[in-house]
């Protein structure tokens, strides 16, 4: 049987929702020092934390990018949270099959999203361009996950 903190960090490194908040010292014992405050919460300025599993805060890239302004660690009363002048985390984003250019319909709209050009585009023989993800490049915002029409990509951690 998975016990919950398992389960919540399994669950974080599968998907668009559940992600783990920016920044977090230890994953492993989130659960364990989150009160569950919400003050995190409520300093997003971007509403992208949301309460996940169990109520622990967490990101739902569906309502969109991070910003990296700091403001929930800032506002959190626990000790859960490196300083800003770490990374703020190791995620980066996959693209499933279901992307429309790899169906061979002409779609760019992650691309048009990406401020740091993590996403290119390379022309293919007989088909529409495709996506091509530079992983040195992409800071795990999250800002190319909400505009995909179909729901394509997905957060991964990066070891
Ligand atoms: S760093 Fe800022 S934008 Fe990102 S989750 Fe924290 S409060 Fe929200
Ligand atoms: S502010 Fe800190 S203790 Fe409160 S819910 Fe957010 S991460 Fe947990
Ligand atoms: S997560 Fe951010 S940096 Fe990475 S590809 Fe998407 S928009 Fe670009």
């Amino acid at each position: 049987m998975v016990d919950q903190r398992r389960r919540f960090f399994l669950r974080s490194t599968q998907s668009t929702q559940n992600q783990p908040l920016p920044w977090i010292k230890d994953s492993m014992a989130f659960t364990d020092q989150c009160t569950r405050c919400g003050e995190c919460q409520r300093a997003c300025e971007e509403n992208i934390i949301v309460p996940g599993d169990g109520g622990y805060p967490s990101i739902d890239f569906n309502k969109g990018e991070c910003t990296f302004c700091y403001a929930c660690a800032q506002h959190c009363p626990e000790s859960l949270f490196l300083p800003e002048i770490e990374q703020p985390w190791q995620q980066v984003i996959a693209i499933k099959e279901s992307c429309l250019a790899k169906q061979n319909i002409e779609c760019r709209s992650c691309n048009d999203a990406c401020d740091t050009r993590a996403i290119r585009f390379q022309h293919q023989l007989g088909s529409v361009a495709q996506p091509q993800i530079q992983i040195s490049d992409c800071n795990g915002c999250g800002a190319c996950i909400a505009p995909c029409p179909v729901n394509a990509i997905s957060m991964e951690q990066h070891p």
